[in-house]
């Protein structure tokens, strides 16, 4: 069995080393350089005897090898379909702000929420991904596109809060100040609303930005897209929300994905503003509208133009703050999941 050291902690990698015999600076050196995303190969001030231990032990760095690259025309976005070493295919996208580089990496192969607009979930969860198969992704594209990233979203392929324990271990890991030292405010994880996970994220200590994808405020509606919300009805999932917020004090954002005649009406828009401000007393609520990406295995089509402005007034108006996304990457269609599943049926 290999062992990926990749996102091992100092203390982790000097007993590998000390087990194997190798003096601590070793650890120090090999750490330093797991620190910037380096192959093994690369580690050019560590001794051939020492590497071929490690490799011999069946300790590895296993880096995401990038199989695709495409970049936006209109506005720089890049997306990068990666190949594991089990033959999987994950995603990545770079987009580019004023602010710097804005990554949004995947963290399952698959999914298996089985939202009904969403193309991530159309063939069901393959595995997790490892913690190094997460900051990987990060690794990889700031080789590919020559820019550091500072901020993170992990919108990518995958429920990050069904893949718990390897996400935290990623966003400690590229948290660290000697390595690619992310802040956690510049970290945005969403979730299509595990309550059980929101519990547990609330006591890690971690300030980064929850966002709860949303899309639908009445639960029997909810419940026909995005069947989570058998699980966990909409009210528990705001409550759990509004102890998020009291707990943490951090601000959390809703997504609302507008689908054409299934939750983009004014009366949606009125409930919405009605049931966020009931739960969510006192905490500042943000909502970002999203025009929904056609997915050509679904049936679901965007809301119009039109439907959407209009519904963003009406959410304005009741005092919530709405705002809609700009589309990214039109041409490279750089919304998740499709290059995965275009190189996975091949
Ligand atoms: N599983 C997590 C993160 C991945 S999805 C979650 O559900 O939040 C990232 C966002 O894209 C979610 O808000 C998701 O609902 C949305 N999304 C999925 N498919 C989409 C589509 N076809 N068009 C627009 N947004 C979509």
């Amino acid at each position: 069995m290999a062992t990926d050291i990749l996102t091992m902690t100092y203390d982790e990698i000097l007993s590998v080393v000390t087990d194997l015999g190798f003096p601590a600076f070793r650890a120090k050196q090999l750490y330093q350089w797991l620190n910037k995303g380096a192959q093994l190969s690369e580690m050019n001030n560590l001794p051939k005897a020492f590497k071929d231990a490690l490799t011999e032990n069946g300790y590895v760095v296993d880096l995401p090898k990038i199989e695709k690259k495409l970049v936006s025309q209109v506005d720089g976005t890049v997306k990068l379909l990666f190949s594991l070493s089990d033959g999987q295919y994950i995603e990545s996208v770079v987009m580019k702000y004023e602010h710097g580089n804005t990554i949004c990496v995947s963290c399952q192969a698959g999914c298996r929420m089985g939202c009904k607009f969403c193309a991530s979930t159309l063939r069901g969860l393959s595995r997790n991904l490892t913690p190094s198969e997460i900051i990987g992704q990060i690794f990889m594209a700031q080789r590919s596109v020559g820019e550091r990233i500072s901020n993170i979203v992990m919108m990518g392929i995958g429920e990050p809060l069904d893949n718990y324990d390897n996400v935290i271990r990623f966003l400690r890991t590229v948290n660290r100040e000697e390595g690619l030292n992310i802040g956690y405010r510049h970290i945005s994880l969403s979730t299509c609303g595990l309550v059980d996970g929101i519990k547990k994220l609330e006591k890690e200590q971690l300030p980064i930005t929850l966002s709860i994808s949303l899309h639908n405020i009445d639960t029997e509606q909810r419940k026909t897209i995005m069947p989570i919300t058998n699980k966990w009805s909409v009210e528990e999932l705001l409550t759990a929300c509004a102890e998020y917020f009291k707990a943490t004090g951090r601000r959390i954002s809703f997504e609302y994905t507008l689908i054409a005649n299934e939750n983009d009406s004014i009366s949606q828009a009125e409930e919405l503003a009605k049931g966020l401000k009931k739960f969510l007393r006192g905490m500042p609520i943000h909502v970002n509208l999203i025009p929904l990406n056609d997915v050509s295995e679904r049936s679901f089509k965007k809301s119009s133009q039109k439907n959407v402005e209009a519904f963003k007034n009406r959410l304005n108006a009741l005092g919530i703050n709405a705002t809609v996304r700009r589309r990214l990457g039109p041409d490279i269609n750089a919304s998740c999941g499709q290059l995965r599943l275009n190189a996975q049926e091949q």
